[in-house]
């Protein structure tokens, strides 16, 4: 399997060169994984499946415009700009790529997945954006070739916010390194935060090197192609 990593920046306005794009990932040149500039469509893959509905996992979120590709389009819940859109209710295929669903806790007020990919023996984790993983929902998951995760916040904790009795926002690289580490060799990271940008990249990314331990940890950059 082929995963072309179109985009590292999160939703923040610094960049820097090789870190401008928001998030997309290709698979194979066939599907796409989150649609956050607009420029992804030329690709023609031939299906989008969303992690959530925050704009820089859906460009046309912003504008209001509706997204009408004439392709199927997969998410976690309805959206009132994708009349078409099929809610994901469990475990789908898309040709040959199967799709298991992880509930993952980010926003308040919208649904958030992950998704294991399989395609032959192969198998990645593409998570979106994280507040955290229920433990439960990892439980059964089978070995996976790689991890594809975020990285909005280098410290321990990241950023949670609570109400209630819920959390929301994004934990940081030391806290997700943790939770997937047992579930794998190869950890990816993109979705950058402010942290990122406040040195050079090269610096940027030789911190998330300076946490690897047994497990790969791999800071991408836009354009980035990972064969497994
Ligand atoms: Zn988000
Ligand atoms: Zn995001």
């Amino acid at each position: 399997m082929k995963i072309r990593i179109f985009g590292t920046r999160g939703k923040i306005e610094p960049k820097a060169e090789d870190h401008v794009n928001h998030t997309g990932f290709l698979l194979d040149d066939r599907i796409l994984i989150d649609i956050g500039e607009p420029e992804y469509m030329k690709y023609r893959p031939e299906a989008v499946v969303f992690t959530h509905f925050h704009p820089d996992h859906a460009f046309f979120v912003p504008e209001k415009q509706k997204f009408t590709p004439k392709i199927p389009l997969f998410g976690p819940e309805a959206h009132e700009l994708i009349p078409e859109l099929k809610v994901i209710n469990g475990e789908f295929r898309i040709g040959e790529y199967s799709f298991t669903p992880i509930p993952v806790i980010h926003a308040l007020k919208l649904k958030s997945l992950g998704y294991i990919i399989q395609k032959g023996q192969k198998k990645i984790f593409i998570t979106g954006d994280v507040a955290w993983i229920e433990k439960a929902n990892l439980a059964e998951i089978p070995k996976l070739d790689l991890v594809i995760t975020e990285a909005s916040f280098i410290n321990k904790g990241g950023r949670i916010n609570r109400k209630k009795d819920r959390i929301f926002g994004h934990t940081g690289v030391p806290n997700l390194i943790r939770l997937l580490s047992p579930h794998t060799q190869k950890i990816a990271f993109c979705h950058y935060g402010e942290w990122f940008f406040e040195n050079a990249p090269e610096k940027s990314k030789a911190k998330i090197k300076s946490l690897e331990d047994d497990v790969q940890l791999i800071p991408a950059h836009d354009g980035m192609e990972l064969e497994i």
